[in-house]
């Protein structure tokens, strides 16, 4: 069994027909220029390692990069941080999305139960919480609406200060796609965390897969 990394996570997602913010990864300042400018400012810095699972606690992530200038800071700055921990990190590039409802949504294999989804409003603060929602694989529409409605913060979904509101029947068809996605090709865990989604549509960010 092997976690692909962010970028062969996001293959996967992608060729499923989720939309992800493909990293490109690069190996110098010149690379990071060029992949910024063909993906589109703003983008995020990303630290690409195969032994950093948690990327934001050791400073591996820059959100909101608008210009060259800022993007040679946060390219030497995540370098740095990273090549601490690992001398093989490297770098990647992706899109910046705008702000919009964070939503993590997790499968994983249960010794007795078998493939259970896991789902949760909040990025960071779900797992401070543990307000999440679980049913076993594979869920129909019903259960994934059961399982948005079981979800104390639900009403960030609403549209909470300012953030566009999140279409809960599109939000209950993307449930019901990750469960239908994680039955096959020997897919034993999935973190999507965060998927950030605006109305209908559902951005994944941040994926590990393990197969
Ligand atoms: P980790 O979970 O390993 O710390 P993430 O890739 O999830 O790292 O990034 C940390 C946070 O940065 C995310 O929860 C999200 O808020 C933000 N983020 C990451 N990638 C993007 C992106 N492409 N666009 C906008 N925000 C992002
Ligand atoms: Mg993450």
């Amino acid at each position: 069994m092997a976690f692909l990394n962010e970028l062969d996570s996001k293959r996967l997602l992608a060729k499923e027909g989720f939309e992800v913010t493909m990293p490109e990864v690069v190996s110098n300042l010149e690379e990071a220029k060029r992949a910024a400018e063909r993906i589109g400012y703003p983008v995020v810095v990303k630290v690409f390692s195969n032994r950093i699972v948690h990327k934001s606690d050791v400073g591996g992530v820059v959100v909101g990069i608008e210009d060259e200038a800022a993007l040679k800071r946060s390219y030497s700055e995540v370098l740095l941080r990273a090549r601490e921990i690992d001398p093989e990190a490297k770098v990647c590039i992706q899109k910046c999305v705008p702000k919009g409802v964070e939503l993590v949504v997790g499968i994983h294999t249960d010794e007795s139960f078998g493939k259970v989804i896991m789902y949760g409003i909040g990025g960071v603060f779900v797992e401070l919480l543990k307000d999440v929602s679980f049913r076993l694989v594979p869920i129909g529409e019903e259960d994934a609406v059961e399982m948005i409605e079981e979800i104390k913060a639900k009403a960030l979904l609403d549209g909470f200060r300012g953030l566009p509101a999140v279409d809960k029947r599109a939000l209950s068809c993307f449930l019901v796609k990750v469960s239908d996605v994680a039955q096959g090709k020997g897919i034993v865990q999935m973190d999507l965390n965060p998927v950030i989604a605006y109305g209908d549509r559902f951005v994944v960010v941040d994926a590990r897969v393990l197969l």
